[in-house]
Formats: C-alpha cells, sequence, structure tokens
C-alpha cells in the first residue's frame, strides 16, 4: 500500500517550523511496511489544499494530514478535507463533551470557535486526543483513507501510537515487523558500501538505512502472516548484518541509545566513569545522564573550558598547554588522566577541539577535535575532523566521545580474557 503525506501551514512553507511530523510520519510507515512516494506542504489555503489532497486521493491508498485542525480561522484542514470528499460536518457529542471536560478541567473558558473542533466530517473515525483539543480523524473513501492529525508533535506522536497504527496494521492481513542494527563509529556511505549487495537483493525482508549524528541504523522490515513469521524472515539478514559490522553494532533494541549501551556497558563491568569536557561544554555528560539509572555508573561530569580550569582541576601541564595548546592530543591524554583521578573514576573521557566558527587556523582547523579515553590507566587518543557548524560539530564530537568510550571498554575487556 502507498501512503502520502501533506503537512498544512503556512509557518512551514515559510520555514518557520522545522517539519520534524513529515520525518516522524515518513519513519513511522516505513516501519509499517508503507510505501511513500509523495509528500507535500501547503499553507493554511483552502484552494491550494483542496488540490493537493485531490491530487494524493488519485494516486494513493492512504493520505495522512497534520496542523489545521485547530479552532482559529485559518484552521481548515478538516473542512476541506470533508469538502473534498463530499462530506458534511456535523456535531460529533463524545468530541464536544470531552471538549468541555478538557477545558473545565483546566478552568480555562471555552470561546465560540472551540465548539468548531468538535465538527467531525459525517461517518468519519474520530481518534481521541489525550494531549490536547483537536481529535484526528480518519475518512473512508473509495479511493483512499485520509487520516487527519493535529500539527503540534506532542498530540501527533501519541495519537499515532496509540490509534493510527493499529489502524494501519488492522487495513491488511499481513503483519509488518521490523528491526534496527544500530552501527556507531562508521559513516553511512561505508555502511551502504558493505550492504550493497544485500539492498540489490531485497524483495522481503527490505532494509534501509538511516543516518544520525555518529551512528547510523538499518532497518530491516519483512511482510508475513504473522508476527513469528515475519520475524523469522528477518532473523537471518539481521544475523548477516552482525557477521558483517561486528562490534561497531551497539545494539539491535529498538528503545536503546548509544548511551544507553555504553551505560549498560560500562555497568557490566562494574565500572564508573567521568567526562572532562571542553568544546563539548557538558552534551557528553548530559547524553549519559539521559540513561535512567545511570548514577550507578557516572560520578561527576568536569566542564574545564579555560586553560585555567583544565590546569587547576585535571591537572593538565602548563608546559603541555603552552607546547602544544588546548586542543592537541597531549592535552586531551592529560584531561583524561586527571579527571579519573579527580573523580576517581575507572573510565575518564576528554573532549577538546575547536567549534568555530571562530578560532581555526590552518594547522588547528574549525571541527578538529581530539578525544582521550582512560580506561583502568590505558589511554587512547583519537583525532577528528568534523564538519558542520558549532552545534553540529559539538553533537558530532559528543557521539564520538560514546563511540570511543564503548570501543575502549570493548578492547580493554577483550585484552583482558585473552591475555595481554
Ligand atoms: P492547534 O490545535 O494547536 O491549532 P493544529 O492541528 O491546528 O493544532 P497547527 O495550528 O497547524 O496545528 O500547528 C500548531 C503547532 O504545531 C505549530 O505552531 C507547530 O509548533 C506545530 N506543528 C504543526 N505542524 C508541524 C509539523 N509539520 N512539524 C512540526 N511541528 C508542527
Amino acid at each position: 500500500m502507498t501512503v502520502e503525506l501533506i503537512c498544512v501551514g503556512t509557518e512551514l512553507l515559510l520555514g518557520n517550523i522545522v517539519n520534524t511530523n513529515a520525518a516522524y510520519l515518513a519513519e513511522k510507515c516505513a516501519g509499517l511496511g508503507l510505501s511513500c512516494y509523495f509528500q507535500s506542504v501547503v499553507g493554511d489555503n483552502e484552494e491550494r489544499l483542496a488540490q493537493t489532497i485531490r491530487t494524493a486521493l488519485d494516486r494513493s491508498d492512504i493520505v495522512i494530514l497534520s496542523g489545521g485542525l485547530g479552532p482559529t480561522e485559518d484552521d481548515l484542514t478538516k473542512e476541506t478535507a470533508a469538502k473534498v470528499c463530499g462530506r458534511t460536518l456535523e456535531m460529533h457529542e463524545p468530541s464536544r463533551q470531552a471538549l468541555e471536560r478538557y477545558f473545565t478541567d483546566r478552568g480555562l473558558t471555552l470561546t465560540d470557535n472551540n465548539w468548531k473542533q468538535a465538527m467531525i466530517p459525517q461517518g468519519a473515525i474520530v481518534l481521541d486526543n489525550h494531549n490536547g483539543t483537536a481529535p484526528g480523524v480518519i475518512l473512508e473513501t473509495e479511493q483512499a483513507k485520509v487520516i487527519l492529525l493535529p500539527g503540534p508533535p506532542n498530540e501527533l506522536y501519541p495519537m499515532f501510537e496509540e490509534s493510527v497504527v493499529p489502524y494501519l496494521e488492522g487495513l491488511t492481513s499481513q503483519v509488518i515487523c521490523s528491526q534496527t542494527v544500530k552501527i556507531c563509529g562508521v559513516g553511512e556511505s561505508r555502511v551502504e558500501t558493505q550492504i550493497q549487495d544485500l539492498i540489490d537483493a531485497q524483495t522481503n525482508p527490505t532494509m534501509a538505512t538511516y543516518a544520525k549524528t555518529g551512528e547510523v541504523h538499518i532497518r530491516v522490515t519483512a511482510a508475513a502472516e504473522s508476527r513469528k513469521a515475519a520475524m523469522k524472515l528477518i532473523k537471518p539478514l539481521v544475523k548477516e548484518l552482525k557477521a558483517r559490522f561486528g562490534n561497531d553494532i551497539y545494539s539491535t533494541e529498538e528503545e536503546t541509545t548509544l548511551e544507553k549501551a555504553v551505560a549498560d556497558l560500562l555497568q557490566a563491568n562494574d565500572l564508573t566513569v567521568t567526562c572532562a569536557e571542553s568544546c563539548t561544554g557538558g552534551m557528553l555528560s548530559a547524553r549519559l545522564v539521559n540513561v535512567p539509572g545511570v548514577s550507578q555508573v557516572y560520578k561527576a561530569g568536569l566542564v574545564t573550558y579555560s586553560n585555567k580550569a583544565k590546569r587547576k582541576i585535571l591537572n593538565v601541564k602548563k608546559s603541555t598547554l603552552h607546547k602544544h595548546g588546548a586542543v592537541s592530543p597531549k592535552t586531551a591524554e592529560e584531561m583524561a588522566k586527571g579527571a579519573a583521578v579527580f573523580a576517581k573514576a575507572d573510565v575518564a573521557v576528554a573532549v577538546t577541539g575547536i567549534a568555530g566558527p571562530g578560532g581555526g587556523t590552518e594547522e588547528k582547523p574549525v571541527g578538529l577535535v581530539y578525544i582521550a579515553c582512560n580506561v583502568k590507566g590505558e589511554i587512547t587518543v583519537k583525532k577528528y575532523r568534523f564538519s558542520g557548524n558549532r552545534g553540529k560539530i559539538r553533537e558530532s564530537a559528543a557521539a564520538a566521545a560514546l563511540t570511543l568510550m564503548r570501543s575502549c571498554i570493548l578492547e580493554y575487556f577483550s585484552k583482558v580474557t585473552f591475555g595481554k
């Protein structure tokens, strides 16, 4: 089945907001085995919206619209979709009551235009909104299923998970399952090259790669008559990916993030950790602290931005800073050494680099970052050249620090296990 996305809002067209709903919906639909060939953004204009919906109905089995379900004049998605599908709007009593409850519970006054949110196209399926006032709507026509969802992501995401996923799954007798293989420290093009033969040969299961900062995810999706049968199709492909990428795979679990994989690894090996950060300014610590229960392993985070802080807190030698500079392998190494001592931690990771936009030289350009990882006194230092703006460079450095930490710990224990 094919799905088409239409995101409604002049703010989107003007670039005032980023179309994260499209990214979310496209990824979710792919995971459900739906093929998405078209996505559109259209402003709050009835004529152009109607035209876009008509085109979508002609060429796609499912049309998902986001935004424009609110109470104001320019929210016209429901009205336009109903008109295109030849339905009239009528007051939906349960939605009217839910709306009334929503306002009474919060001590708010309902204004006249609010009632418009309880007007539902005739014969439509209504999707409850537990996080806002606009219900979602599914219109089933001969041509296609039309699904209307509210714009705010905190309303759209739960509505999609709770109501739309079961609905879409019910449209086919087939069960779609997927598993994601998560790889860190390998670039997307290298990942794609290594699996090109598998991509070329794919039918069922299919494979898709997604590049994230410092990571690449490969989603393997299969369709079968049952979940068990679909998982059976997925298993050999995941096994093949494990053979090809080995330790670069940090997880095949949907919920596991890179920081969670690192925290689990620390915990499994009874290791405590500390971070000494310069250019990342606490981002690495923040990612680790994202993980619930990290207090078992995380001891301290140090943002040592100035040379003085590096000297006073981490004991980086004045001569090192003078001779090699703050962004150097030697400084990174001494930071990782000093942090382990300061926090009395088994593992210490240090990051120092030039995030830009200023401060770069020919010898030390913007994006140059050194990361050191100290595992029980064994220190590894790596040099990186990241690209992008200041934010991107800092995010890339934090992701690389997690990846380095993970590989150093694995390396340390493989040596311990097999003898040096
Ligand atoms: P409301 O009831 O809040 O008016 P709505 O369904 O009418 O909801 P819009 O008015 O179109 O939605 O958008 C409300 C807000 O939702 C936007 O200001 C924006 O913050 C967010 N939003 C809307 N569409 C998108 C999108 N495609 N991607 C990300 N965020 C979006």
